[in-house]
């Protein structure tokens, strides 16, 4: 028989009392191997690995499941930065706790979290009432992009998200590079500018967006542009863009996420000297 730490560690590092002992745990054992620290008690009837991820443990320690940017960033999906601690999903009914030295953000939605962490697609789900139709976008594209939304779990959001906010997930697309670019769209098709995605043109490589056929837009995240190898690859890049004609406007993370008025009217600026006309129209 596997010991009370295999056993909760291949449940997938939580379980609750109740389940180990029809597993054959009797409650003295788990009480022992508690406090010869195989094993945690994270509370009352929930035990857990010692390796259990902390914020996971502090969701469950509050009664929930972590979810939200917690769950999302876990996975390695791109999510605006939040700085605060553990997002914990709790249930509609629970009271609110006060834990005044804790930096955790509580939510009270609908549904009963399953001690642990969140599923993705719940967790996006809570990320758009939390954070907001932009979050959520970025998000859901960035999951999208590395594999984590399946065609039947797309479905399954769409259909759980309200009839107004359904768009969003029409107009995602599985090659966004960055969260940067999400975003950078996301706030273009809400102006009504019309752009091309990924576009490859012929000398220069795949860019980010071409609008009006002339104006290139790239969104610079740090991981991608920082060192001076790429940024000469830029330039070369945005040299032999010229010579064809076009325009390059770099944008990074600080300028699209703290100041997007400047990167709005440089973008509307561009397109008013590429056709005067059009953008007078
Ligand atoms: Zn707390
Ligand atoms: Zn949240």
């Amino acid at each position: 028989m596997l010991s009370a730490h295999d056993t909760i560690r291949d449940l997938g590092g939580i379980a609750r009392g109740t389940h180990l002992q029809t597993l054959g745990f009797t409650r003295q054992h788990l009480a022992d191997q508690v406090k010869r620290g195989t094993i945690q008690r994270v509370r009352p009837g929930v035990f857990a690995i010692p390796s259990l991820a902390d914020d996971i443990r502090s969701a469950i320690a509050h009664g929930g499941a972590l979810s939200c940017v917690s769950v999302l960033r876990s996975h390695g999906i791109w999510v605006l930065p939040d700085e605060t601690g553990p997002h914990v999903w709790l249930g509609p009914s629970q009271h609110a706790l006060a834990h005044p030295h804790c930096r955790c953000i509580s939510h009270y939605y609908g549904g009963t979290p399953v001690p642990g962490a969140a599923s993705i697609e719940r967790a996006l789900l809570h990320l758009r009432r939390c954070a907001g139709d932009e979050a959520f976008f970025a998000a859901y594209e960035s999951a999208w992009r590395i594999g984590k939304l399946s065609r039947a779990a797309r479905d399954r959001i769409r259909a759980a998200l309200p009839r107004v906010a359904r768009w969003l997930v029409d107009l995602a697309r599985p090659d966004a590079d960055s969260g940067l670019e999400s975003l950078l769209r996301l706030r273009l098709h809400l102006l009504g500018i019309r752009i091309g995605c990924q576009v490859t043109i012929v000398g220069v490589g795949r860019v980010d967006f071409v609008i009006a056929g002339r104006i290139i837009l790239e969104a610079d995240g740090e991981e991608n542009h920082g060192s001076s190898d790429k940024r000469h690859r830029d330039r070369v890049r945005d040299t032999a863009a010229s010579r064809l004609g076009y325009e390059t406007l770099r944008f990074d993370y600080a300028q699209i996420v703290h100041d997007w008025p400047t990167v709005q009217a440089a973008i509307l600026g561009a397109m008013r000297r590429v056709r005067p006309a059009a953008a007078r129209a």
